[in-house]
């Protein structure tokens, strides 16, 4: 058994990577400031409360538990609050994450499997996209995730400090057992929002641009299960336990699907309409990204088992049914 520190282990990823580490006879330590996560979301293992971004308080959690990994998920996530709001995302993003990589450094260099995005591709030259494909963030958000990349690529040349880059696409989907999903009070994700309009429980589902120059005009995402994504975990932990060294990776369905697309599957998988508002494009969206996954099956034997778009929508719809009053 291992134990892993999981910062943001209260959030919606995280609360699925517990679970997975649970399930598989690690011992994950959530430590987590509450500011989105939900300490019910935490089952798997101890409630640390805390901010990253206190390097006091992380050394003690690295003192008391004596992990032998961090998986660092703890970050601002919001793109458009990132645009109009960038103070918090630097804080958390860069700061923080400094934070728990120095603190891992310090700690006889404790391995790292680190949260990065496909935000840090931005408006992306050619599809689908490669680990190789140029990094050109358009967001605050994406530009303080690289940051935390190369802070990563540094600390392994200088100090030998190892870690895996986990660069996720759009996560969707709840457990299928009903024990994890977003918790959050207000969703930004795209799926749960058309859910929830579909459903009469959340309010008209705003169509951000119409006039991209993709198929149907609108933006085209790559959507990736929770699931998945908790299962990648699991391996670059695996990999970096047994000593394998750095790897940076897309984690994604590896198709495009637009989201008038993600809408019509929804209408489908709910049997009800879900009414639309088109709105102008938002600031920070690029018009479409989607992944190019190989590298992940050839390095960790990972593939996106669960990501089949009506699969993802079910759970999240089951979920959502579930847990709204
Ligand atoms: P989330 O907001 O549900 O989880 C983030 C967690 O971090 C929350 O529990 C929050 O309380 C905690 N946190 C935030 N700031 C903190 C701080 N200063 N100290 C301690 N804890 C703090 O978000 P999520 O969707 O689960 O995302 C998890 C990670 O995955 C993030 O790093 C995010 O950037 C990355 N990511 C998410 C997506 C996605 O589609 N959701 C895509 C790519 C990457």
């Amino acid at each position: 058994m291992s134990i892993v520190l999981v910062t943001g282990g209260a959030g919606y990823i995280g609360s699925h990577v517990c679970k997975a580490l649970a399930a598989s006879s690690h011992l994950p330590v959530t430590c987590d400031n509450l500011s989105g996560g939900k300490a019910e979301a935490v089952r798997w293992g101890p409630l640390e409360q805390g901010d990253i971004a206190d390097t006091g308080w992380l050394a003690s959690m690295f003192e008391r538990h004596r992990p032998d990994a961090v998986m660092h998920l703890a970050a601002h996530a919001d793109v458009s609050a990132s645009v109009s709001d960038p103070s918090p995302c630097y804080a958390t993003n860069v700061g923080g994450t400094l934070a728990v990589v120095d603190a891992a450094r310090r700690y006889g260099n404790c391995p790292i499997v680190f949260s990065s995005t496909c935000a840090i591709y931005g408006n992306a030259p050619g599809l689908p996209v490669t680990e190789d494909t140029q990094t050109a963030p358009v967001s605050p958000y994406g530009a303080t995730k690289l940051i935390g990349e190369h802070a990563l690529q540094h600390y392994r040349v200088a100090y030998g400090l190892r870690s895996v880059v986990l660069r996720y696409f759009n996560a969707a989907g709840a457990d299928p057992d009903g024990e994890a999903g977003e918790r959050h009070a207000t969703t930004t994700l795209a799926i749960p929002k058309a859910i929830r309009a579909a459903l009469g429980i959340g309010p008209t589902f705003l169509l951000f641009g119409t006039d991209y120059s993709t198929p149907d005009g609108s933006a085209v995402r790559d959507y990736i299960h929770v699931v998945d994504i908790a299962d990648a975990h699991l391996r670059a932990l695996d990999r970096l336990l047994s000593g394998g060294d750095n790897l940076t990776l897309n984690l994604g369905g590896g198709r495009g699907i637009s989201v008038l697309e993600m809408l019509k599957a929804v209408e489908t998988v709910t049997g009800r309409r879900v009414p639309v508002e088109p709105q102008p494009r938002r600031a920070g969206d690029p018009s479409a990204l989607y992944a190019n996954v190989d590298r992940a099956a050839e390095l960790l034997g990972w593939t996106p088992r669960s990501s089949d778009i009506r699969t993802i929508i079910a759970s999240s719809a089951a979920w959502i049914e579930k847990t709204s009053d």
